[in-house]
C-alpha cells in the first residue's frame, strides 16, 4: 500500500520573526546574550526545516520574557529563514528545503566541499557559531501527529541531557541518517571526548496547535538543566502544560534506507508502533522484504518521501 499524504490542518500560527533579523552577532538571524561571567554557551535553534514553525513559536517567545543567562552565554538563532519564508499554505511540505536539506550537510566533505546551494551558504554562515556552542537544543516537528520525542544521538551525554530536561516524555538514541549529518550530531556534539552535547526536539506534529506550547516547554526546561537561567524560570509556563511523567528510552538499531525505486510500506504506519514479532515484514523496497530484527519493535517516524537514499523509517528497541 502507497502511504498518501495525508492533509494536517495548519492551527499553528506562524511568527513574524523580522525583529530577530539583525542580532549581534555579525550573522543575521542569530543574537547572542552574554552574562559576562564563565559558563557554557547554550543554543536553541529552530527553523532547520522551513516548514517546522514551532521553534520559531518557541523563540518568539522567549525573546519576549527577555530571557537573559545567570551564566556563560545563550544565543537563538533561527536557521533556514529563507525556507520558512517560502511557505505556502497550499503546498505546505514543500517549504522543508530550498535547494536541499539543512539537516543532512553537517559532515565537512559538504561543508568544505565545492557545492553551492542555498542551505548550504547558510550552514558555512551559521558554523562558526555553532561551533562555539557547548549545548544545543535544536527545535523541530514531525509529518505526521505523533507524541513528542526528543532525539538524543548515540552517545551516553546525549541521553544524560535529555533525562536532565526530563520532557518529554520519549527519548530516541540514534546516529541520524545514512544520507548525511545532522546539525545535532555535528563535531564535538557526537564526539564522546567532548563534553559538548545536543538535543533534537520533535515537538509533535509540524502544524498542530499543540507543538507550539511543547516547544516551549522543552526550551524552558532546557535552560533551566543546563543551568542558564534560574531554576524558577518560566514556572507560570510550564504550570500551564501537561505534567511530567517518567521517560522512556528507545535504541534506534536500524535506520531503513531506501534502496529501490519501489519502497513500498505494508501498512499505513504512523510511528511508534510496537510490532511484537521478530521477522514480521514492514515493507517491500523493490522485491527485498523489509523485516523488524528482534521482537517488540517500535517504528519511528515513518517517511512519506520515499525516494533511494532517504530514509524510510527507523526501527527501535524500547531500553527502559
Ligand atoms: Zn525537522
Amino acid at each position: 500500500m502507497i502511504i498518501e499524504s495525508t492533509a494536517y490542518p495548519i492551527e499553528i500560527d506562524f511568527p513574524d520573526i523580522l525583529p530577530y533579523k539583525v542580532g549581534n552577532t555579525g550573522v543575521d538571524w542569530i543574537t547572542t546574550f552574554d552574562s559576562g561571567t564563565a559558563g557554557p554557551h547554550v543554543m536553541i535553534s529552530a527553523l532547520v526545516h522551513g516548514n517546522e514553525p514551532c521553534g520559531a513559536v518557541a523563540l518568539d517567545w522567549l525573546f519576549k520574557q527577555e530571557v537573559r543567562p545567570v551564566r556563560g552565554k545563550l544565543s537563538f538563532a533561527f536557521m533556514n529563514v529563507a525556507a520558512y519564508n517560502a511557505f505556502d499554505r497550499n503546498d505546505p511540505t514543500a517549504s522543508r528545503y530550498l535547494d536541499q536539506d539543512f539537516n543532512r550537510v553537517w559532515q565537512s566533505a559538504s561543508l568544505d566541499g565545492p557545492e553551492v546551494t542555498r542551505e548550504l551558504e547558510r550552514a558555512r554562515e551559521v558554523r562558526p557559531v555553532i561551533e562555539s556552542v557547548d549545548y544545543l537544543l535544536d527545535l523541530h516537528s514531525m509529518q505526521h501527529k505523533n507524541p513528542p520525542l526528543m532525539l538524543a544521538g548515540d552517545q551516553e551525554k546525549g541521553r544524560a541531557l535529555a533525562k536532565q530536561v526530563a520532557d518529554p516524555e520519549w527519548i530516541i538514541c540514534d546516529s541520524g541518517h545514512a544520507e548525511g549529518k545532522r546539525l545535532r550530531d555535528y563535531d564535538g556534539f557526537s564526539e564522546p571526548s567532548s563534553p559538548k552535547a545536543a538535543l533534537l526536539l520533535e515537538a509533535g506534529q509540524h502544524w498542530e496547535a499543540a507543538a507550539g506550547p511543547r516547544a516551549i516547554a522543552a526550551s524552558i526546561r532546557f535552560l533551566r538543566a543546563t543551568e542558564c537561567v534560574p531554576a524558577d524560570f518560566g514556572e507560570a509556563f510550564l504550570e500551564e502544560q501537561q505534567p511530567l511523567v517518567p521517560q522512556k528510552t528507545i535504541e534506534i538499531v536500524a535506520p531503513v534506507t531506501v534502496q529501490s525505486e519501489n519502497f513500498r510500506f505494508n501498512e499505513d504506519y504512523r510511528g511508534m508502533e510496537v510490532i511484537a514479532k521478530q521477522g514480521t515484514v514492514l515493507a517491500m523496497d523493490g522485491d527485498t522484504p523489509v523485516v523488524t530484527p528482534h521482537d517488540n519493535c517500535v517504528l519511528i517516524m515513518p517517511s512519506r518521501r520515499l525516494q533511494v537514499g532517504k530514509t524510510a523509517v527507523r526501527l527501535g528497541k524500547l531500553l527502559d
